[in-house]
């Protein structure tokens, strides 16, 4: 089998990266290696294989919540797309962004965290930190000046999302990387808005880069997953973690992501192209009274966002139909083809109404005919009084 996977393009990469032919049958496809525990010859086979894991060589294995050749092989694929030295895949995003944070912060250490996260990042952020003795402050990441502002001496990792869910917004991670190297900071991006093929912190000097693999990687909505790609060094510790906390992924949802990011490059371009349209078309709209797509010459960051995101701008945007959560409803309520849901990434189309926001509507695009998608929010839009 070959397996030539450096000094070539993203797309390659995405389809051969990582990927494991069974040595002995020559299946092609890379196996869902479904077992607890590795067996082994002799006495000294066994304890070097254990030694080695426990060490954190991630290719080493003698049971499965602490190694995994499935697991392993999506790890080295997301690593590849993300230029990083390595990469940990655990259950789901959360036990990755759980892990990376507990694995570099203890009692009396603080954070500084974007003003906009995932619900459960401020969950874990507001909740859990402060019986743990975790300090956090969320401050607007959009502006150098607070985020300085906000380090501490007990400050030890900087931690924002690179589109914020909902309001997309975008922030300089060049600017950020650089402040958060000049205090010593540890700079994590979640990235799982975007993803991979539209954007990759670590060229812009980030250190981790968390993924919800549910999301874009995955790309079909069947698995729960996450991932971490950074330098051993800081990863060794969040392996560790996710291996004490038994955060462990399962084999058949990494072999599930494993064959979805084989076509995340081109899904990526085709929900961008799409979600383009959407928002140019909503932005037209007497019936729409704002809409944010960092694509859009009207979006706060749009500057700062095309430097950063390959493509038109993304398959997430926001809108607000006229008259509150009566015009939300009336527009999702009547919709034909998508379905409302709370997840993105997927290649159906995902609509989220949020009548807490006012009534904001959260879209992530999906792959259909960009026509089909149109004629379904016009239809929407015509039972907005
Ligand atoms: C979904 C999501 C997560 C958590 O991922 P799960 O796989 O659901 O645990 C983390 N960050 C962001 C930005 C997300 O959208």
């Amino acid at each position: 089998m070959r397996q030539r996977t450096h000094g070539v393009g993203f797309a390659t990469r995405a389809i051969h990266a990582g990927e494991r032919p069974d040595p002995v049958t020559h299946a092609h496809n890379t196996p869902i290696y479904a077992t607890a525990t590795f067996a082994f010859d002799t006495a000294a086979e066994k304890e070097a294989a254990v030694d080695a894991a426990m060490a954190w060589d991630p290719t080493s294995y003698f049971y499965s919540r602490t190694g995994n050749p499935t697991t392993r092989a999506l790890e080295e694929k997301l690593a590849s797309l993300d230029g990083a030295d390595d990469c940990v895949v655990a259950a789901s995003g959360m036990a990755c962004v759980s892990s990376t944070l507990l694995a570099h912060l203890g009692s009396g250490d603080h954070v500084v965290v974007g003003d906009e996260l995932f619900v459960i990042t401020r969950v874990l952020l507001e909740d859990d930190f402060p019986r743990r003795g975790i300090g956090a402050t969320p401050v607007d990441m959009t502006d150098p000046t607070a985020v300085e502002a906000a380090i501490t001496p007990a400050t030890k990792v900087l931690f924002f999302e690179t589109a914020t869910n909902p309001r997309l917004r975008v922030a300089d991670i060049d600017a950020l990387a650089a402040l958060g190297h000049r205090y010593g900071l540890i700079v994590v991006a979640d990235n799982t808005f975007l993803g991979p093929a539209l954007l990759r912190p670590i060229e812009h000097g980030a250190d981790l880069v968390v993924h919800a693999a549910t999301k874009w990687l995955s790309g079909h909505g069947d698995a729960v997953s996450g991932a971490v790609t950074g330098r051993r060094a800081l990863l060794d510790p969040i392996r560790k973690q996710v291996d004490t906390l038994g955060q462990a992924a399962s084999p058949f949802a990494s072999w599930l992501v494993l064959r979805g990011v084989r076509s995340l490059p081109l899904r990526s371009n085709a929900a961008s192209a799409n979600a383009l349209r959407l928002a140019t078309f909503l932005d037209g709209q007497p019936k729409v009274e704002w809409v944010r797509y960092p694509g859009l010459a009207s979006h706060p960051d749009h500057a700062v966002a095309s430097r950063l995101i390959d493509g038109p701008g993304g398959g997430m945007l926001a809108f607000q139909p006229r008259g509150g959560v009566e015009g939300m409803a009336a527009f999702t309520d009547h919709l034909a083809l998508c379905d409302l849901g709370v997840s993105l990434g997927d290649v159906f189309t995902l609509v989220y109404p949020q009548p807490k926001r006012g009534g904001l509507i959260r879209v992530s695009v999906g792959c259909e005919d960009i026509d089909d998608l149109l004629a379904d929010f016009e239809l929407g839009l015509s039972f907005v009084a």
